[in-house]
């Protein structure tokens, strides 16, 4: 069915117009009873588009894939990738179609993307589909991190397909619509580096160059000023992801953007007790993408990135390899200044006025102690502002030594206003697993109401409000180990 909607979404698709050897023209499965779920009404303001409109029939089937929007032109996207380390030629869009791009309100060009839209040429014998309560999980967290201002891709909206997945269980089926400044992946380089067709990788390139980087095409070197681009946005990117307690999960090269968003919202969770050692994933057996490595980890997909690159920096390839290599290691000086400029407001010190072991010396109490790492630096707020027993309660009696150290260090300003500005920076709430758990088997079984609850509650993740102390605490003991899973 092909809708004259378009006045719901102006598309332009400049990625399947410029790259299509990247991409497979594909339909999405019809959905047999499709109905909406969570429409994002925010998001939907920001891409222009109208929200009562969405709702409508019409609307929800373009968001089940059962309909096509005029102007749009689905394609099921390439790309390869390094799995837990391990090189795989072939992935792209299992049970993934990109819809379009449109250009939001601020004239930012954003991808509309159906994930659960059914099998594609890249399923591998999987099912193509989704079950209801991962994508629900992607809604959540993605909006959480959005409202925590680190850059993300977003879902516009769940919709129910009215179908049975099998998983361990039936689960219901759904469809969720991401947003995305790109889907460009550096698995999307390695797939194109691999085709040995240099003309198609400088055209993808340029195209990211365009989206993402533009200042690049005016540089001597425009590629290796690219790559210095997004090694400079993932430094960010992983520095933001540190300093909230976010652990990603599955950070393959195939989920690594070149845009410097978040991506792919499987496995991942956020950390209750600080250590570096904290792993979600059911599968990560060693520890791989724990917490405490994935700004290695970056870098070493960053490393596979430039890989690719190689052929664009030089004609010869050792002066390649130097020039990226040169890149490749700024990494690490440029995710130190982004972690100790958020550590250090965090802490309410001005940027610089702390020293390296002031930090250390934190974490390590707060892994020894065991202290949610969340609530730590709310309870340091208090104690700026006066009252340090509550972070001593958390820290334990070490708390005070390390507390005369960097009371010493905080700027000569009156301690209420230092606490103002920390909570500006330190969320009161974060996606706890056993809340969004909560939500999404609610949420699976026809409740909606914990699921808008909760939205509604990280939204505004730094606004400490009354009657919402469950949400701001660590998990029960009896909630146990948490494990996510993937391919879900
Ligand atoms: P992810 O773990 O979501 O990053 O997915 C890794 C790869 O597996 C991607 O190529 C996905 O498109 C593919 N994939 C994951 N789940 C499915 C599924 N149910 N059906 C088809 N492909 C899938
Ligand atoms: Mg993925």
């Amino acid at each position: 069915m092909s809708l004259a909607l378009g006045s719901l979404f102006t598309f332009d698709n400049s990625y399947a117009r410029d790259l299509g050897e990247l991409c497979v023209p594909w339909q999405a499965a019809p959905a047999p009873d499709p109905s909406l779920v969570v429409l994002n009404e925010g998001l939907a303001a920001e891409l222009g588009v109208d929200a009562e409109a969405l709702r409508g029939p019409e609307g929800v089937a373009v968001l089940a894939g059962s309909a096509t929007p005029e102007g749009a032109a689905s394609v099921a996207m390439a790309y390869a990738g390094h799995q837990f380390g391990g090189y795989v030629p072939r992935l792209g869009d299992g049970r993934a179609l990109l819809l379009g791009e449109v250009l939001d309100t601020r004239g930012h060009r954003r991808d509309l993307h159906l994930k659960g839209s059914g099998r594609t040429p890249f399923a591998r014998g999987a099912d193509g589909k989704a079950p209801l309560g991962p994508m629900l999980r992607e809604y959540v967290v993605g909006e959480a991190m959005h409202a925590l201002g680190v850059p993300t891709t977003r879902a516009l909206a769940v919709v129910g397909t009215g179908e049975q997945v099998v998983r361990d269980r039936m689960e219901p089926g759904a469809v969720l619509t991401r947003v995305a400044a790109s889907h460009i992946r550096v698995g999307t380089f390695q797939f194109a580096a691999a085709t040995r067709d240099t003309g198609l990788l400088r055209r993808l390139a340029d195209h990211a160059i365009a989206r993402h980087h533009p200042a690049a095409a005016e540089a001597d070197n425009p590629y290796l000023e690219f790559y210095t681009g997004v090694i400079e946005a993932q430094a960010a990117l992983i520095a933001r992801w540190m300093l909230v307690g976010f652990v990603h999960g599955v950070m393959n090269t195939d989920n690594m953007t070149i845009s410097g968003e978040t991506i792919d919202y499987g496995p991942c969770a956020f950390m209750d007790a600080y250590d570096p050692a904290t792993v979600f994933s059911s599968i990560d057996h060693g520890g791989r993408y724990a917490y405490g490595n994935q700004p290695a980890i970056a870098q070493w997909n960053l490393a596979r990135f430039a890989e690719t690159l190689l052929p664009l920096l030089d004609e010869d390839t050792d002066a390649a390899i130097e020039k990226a290599t040169e890149v490749l290691l700024s990494f690490a000086d440029r995710y130190e200044h982004h972690w100790r400029a958020g550590m250090h407001a965090k802490l309410g010190l001005a940027d610089g006025a702390g020293d390296q072991p002031l930090v250390d010396d934190l974490l390590t109490l707060l892994q020894e102690q065991e202290v949610d790492f969340t609530s730590f630096f709310r309870a340091l707020s208090r104690a700026a502002a006066g009252d340090a027993g509550p972070a001593r309660a958390l820290a334990g009696e070490g708390f005070d030594a390390w507390a005369e150290r960097w009371r010493r260090l905080l700027p000569a300003r009156p301690g209420p206003e230092i606490a103002q500005d920390m909570d500006r920076v330190n969320p009161v709430y974060v996606p706890r697993n056993h809340l969004v758990d909560e939500a999404l088997t609610a949420a699976t079984d026809g409740d909606r109401e914990p699921l808008d609850r909760l939205l509604a509650v990280l939204a505004r993740p730094f606004d400490e409000r009354p009657g919402l102390e469950a949400y701001a605490l660590p998990a029960p003991a009896g909630f146990g180990a948490y494990r996510t899973f993937c391919g879900t």
